[in-house]
């Protein structure tokens, strides 16, 4: 599997690293930005369903917020199914947004006995209808 890589931001000043890159460091304020790359995968942190969409997305659209290298994060639209807590997912640039998509974590990063769940059902996000 290649995965893509992201574009993050580091503060020449402070070292802070965030997204976006498009303004002043968020903690010092500093202007000069230097830009990286890391690879495209991360940590769902949360995740959501919005049965009314706004404008432009189909319902159900879903959202995630992601921790991507160096404990930055970001909101990604979801392609698939709504991803668990702490599932690991695969981050690309989609025009002016973000896009993750569920990957099956790999044997070595199961480890320590955890029993792996089969498929994607029951997933524990899924809201009432
Ligand atoms: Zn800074």
């Amino acid at each position: 599997m290649t995965v893509p890589d992201l574009e993050l931001f580091r503060c020449s000043a402070c070292q802070s690293r965030f997204l976006p890159g498009d303004g002043p460091c968020p903690r010092c304020g500093g202007i000069r930005l230097e830009r990286y790359a890391a690879p495209g995968v991360g940590t769902v942190l949360a995740a959501t369903e919005l049965e009314v969409a706004q404008e432009g997305w189909n319902p159900p659209h879903r959202l995630a917020l992601i921790e991507v290298a160096d404990a930055v994060r970001l909101i990604a639209a979801v392609d698939g199914d709504l991803p668990r807590v702490g599932a690991p997912v695969e981050v690309r640039v989609d025009g002016l947004i973000y896009r993750a998509t569920a990957v099956e974590p790999s044997s070595r990063e199961r480890g320590e006995g955890d029993s792996p769940k089969a498929g994607s059902a029951g997933a524990p996000f899924e809201p009432p209808r």
